[in-house]
């Protein structure tokens, strides 16, 4: 494959095309409706979805292709995510495809090849990411779950926390302290990648409930869960680096810049739409400052988003690229979606979920009204989870200011 910078720009263009078309025309009604209103997307809807995304060759593309893939490069990897949210499409779920997958096959056994990434790439497992816990989230290298080797298995004590969907997961990557003594010399040392089976005795899951009301996160406490000796990936001991190799495909994430458009567009179309005082929103100065500010953010964000893809790309970057993107795309997807629930005026006082779920009754307003409000609260978090803002400003600090 060619690896040219001009070759990936014609291949992330035409990949473009190709998701308009496959969302016009084969994308089933029900599933990008429901998504493009906010609702609540059950396991069954996600895993369709993902299906769907692997029927067409896109949810592995990023895998090299001797694994099913297609080497995508970074700007296409990029783009897919940024055109699928831009359409208004269901998240692409991460912590199969594109976390635990790449770890696996760049570090795993042949038997863990084997076993796990036909799945993975079918979907027939549901994963989930076991990294932080209480006293363990910026500071991840804090973490004390512990597993202590008893023969050909691990026993595993602790407790994870904001495991996103582990209500639903058949397995979850976890980082585990294999050696007690290194927290207090170097905590990032002693610690181990394990692959947990869900179903294991002495595992539960406990719901967080989030802003909006729903049910996406949970505490996840292990007693004395036997996990084989052949769950670990690589060494033992060495799970700081696979957690970092991780970190850094969870950090490149195009949904950041195609959410924050999406959210723009349907703030303008609102705008445009509602009559409110004898005028149309958009006519009113204060909301049409709004959203030309948001436009000329937005254009800045979407130039350096992929200048910083490119830089990648040609090994160019200072190292805090993805830091800017993170914050900049969240920042700004989260002001787009307060002015958006201030246009809706009476319909963004009320959190009115009655529409959330098929069959519900309609809502006050828009009939994504409160789909918006849902997606207005839950997204509050975006600026915490994938690395906190504090925590991107301090690695710009460091890695562009020498600070
Ligand atoms: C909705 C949601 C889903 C999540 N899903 C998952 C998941 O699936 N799997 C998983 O493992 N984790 C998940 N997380 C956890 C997420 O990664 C952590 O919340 C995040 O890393 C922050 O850690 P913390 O919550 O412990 O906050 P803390 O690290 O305690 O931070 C609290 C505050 O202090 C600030 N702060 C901390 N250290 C510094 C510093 N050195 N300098 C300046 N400011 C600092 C932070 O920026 C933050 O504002 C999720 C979180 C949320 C909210």
């Amino acid at each position: 494959m060619d690896h040219s910078i001009t070759a990936a720009r014609q291949r992330a263009q035409q990949l473009k095309v190709e998701i308009l078309q496959f969302c016009e025309h084969e994308m089933p009604a029900d599933l990008l409706g429901k998504s493009r209103r906010h609702q609540v997307l059950s396991k069954d809807d996600y895993v369709r979805w993902m299906r769907l995304l692997h029927e067409k060759g896109w949810s592995i593309a990023h895998w090299p292709g001797e694994l099913g893939g297609r080497d995508w490069s970074p700007l296409e990897r990029f783009t897919f995510e940024d055109q699928l949210a831009r359409l208004g499409c269901p998240w692409v779920i991460p912590f199969g495809v594109k976390y635990v997958g790449p770890v696996i096959y760049t570090y795993g056994s042949e038997a863990q090849k084997q076993r796990f990434l036909p799945r993975i790439a079918n979907s027939e497992d549901f994963w989930a990411q076991g990294y932080s816990e209480p006293g363990a989230g910026s500071d991840l290298a804090g973490l004390r779950t512990q597993a202590v080797r008893d023969g050909n298995e691990y026993v595993v004590n602790g407790q994870k926390v904001w495991t996103t969907y582990a209500q639903w997961a058949d397995w979850m990557f976890c980082l585990v302290r294999t050696d007690r003594t290194s927290l207090d010399k170097r905590p990032q040392s002693g610690i181990s990648f394990l692959l947990v089976d869900m179903r294991s005795p002495g595992i539960s899951v406990k719901p967080i409930a989030t802003m909006d009301g729903y049910h996406h996160v949970n505490e996840v406490w292990l007693e004395d869960v036997r996990v084989p000796v052949g769950n670990l990936v690589g060494e033992e001991g060495q799970g700081w680096t696979y957690a970092k190799f991780l970190l850094k495909n969870e950090r490149t994430a195009g949904a950041i810049v195609g959410m924050a458009w999406h959210a723009l567009h349907r703030l303008e179309q609102l705008a445009a739409d509602t009559v409110a005082g004898g005028s149309r929103l958009v006519e009113q100065p204060l909301l049409r400052n709004r959203i030309g500010e948001f436009e000329l953010r937005f254009l800045a964000l979407e130039e350096a988003a992929y200048q910083a893809v490119e830089a990648m790309m040609t090994g160019s970057e200072t190292g805090g690229e993805a830091s800017l993107i993170k914050i900049r795309g969240t920042e700004l997807y989260q002001e787009i979606a307060e002015a958006t629930v201030d246009a809706l005026g009476l319909a963004g006082i009320a959190y009115d979920t009655g529409a959330l779920h098929e069959g519900g009754l309609p809502p006050l307003g828009p009939d994504d009204a409160g789909g918006i409000l849902k997606d207005h609260f839950y997204n509050r978090a975006a600026t915490i989870f994938g690395g906190a803002s504090e925590i991107q400003r301090n690695i710009i600090a460091k890695v562009v200011l020498g600070l």
